[in-house]
């Protein structure tokens, strides 16, 4: 990606401070979607990713996973498999808790919706304590499919989440653009 393209993501990223609640610097990708270069360049640097590493599906993240991952899966010209918040999915699924600061998560996946041999990229905005993203991986994995790597638009470099992910990844990359 070019200094000018990361520069103007970085433009169209608002930091909203005490959102959802006090302490947090919630950081708003709306405006970037609302900016069709912007956009265009972001869903252009998650589809190379997928060809440099070889992904024929992509899982998004609920929720804006789900929007940066959807155009994605259409360029790149492979399969989108949604990760949904526990209770969402209607069909048989694998479902993986998780902790949170506070208690803990559940995701789930259409077991169906994977096979082995798939290789999958997770898509998402923003990588915070990892959390997510590990027990997504641990879906794919239990799925039957392999890992092909995460991408994320933003780090949260101090929430150290990357350092979360490592053994779970074994090895995949981790690209944060
Ligand atoms: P985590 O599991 O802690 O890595 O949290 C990642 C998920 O929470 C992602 O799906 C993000 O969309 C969301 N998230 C966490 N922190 C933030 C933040 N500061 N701004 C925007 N989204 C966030």
């Amino acid at each position: 990606m070019t200094v000018d393209t990361r520069e103007l993501l970085l433009s169209r990223i608002r930091d909203v401070p005490d959102h959802p609640k006090p302490g947090v610097m919630f950081k708003d990708i709306t405006p970037l979607l609302a900016d069709p270069v912007a956009f265009a360049a972001l869903t252009g640097a998650f589809a190379e990713l997928c060809v440099r590493h070889g992904a024929t599906k992509i899982v998004g993240l609920e929720a804006r996973g789900f929007i940066l991952a959807a155009p994605v899966a259409v360029s790149a010209q492979v399969g989108f498999v949604p990760v949904r918040k526990a209770g969402k999915l209607p069909g048989a699924t694998l479902r993986q808790a998780y902790e949170l600061e506070y208690g803990t998560a559940e995701i789930e996946i259409h077991a169906e919706d994977l096979t082995p041999g798939d290789r999958v990229l997770v898509i998402d905005d923003v990588l915070a304590t990892g959390g997510t993203a590990e027990a997504s991986l641990e879906l794919i994995r239990r799925a039957g499919a392999d890992v092909a790597g995460v991408a994320v638009l933003m780090e949260l470099a101090f929430l150290d989440g990357r350092a979360r992910l490592e053994q779970a990844l074994r090895g995949a990359p981790l690209e944060a653009l």
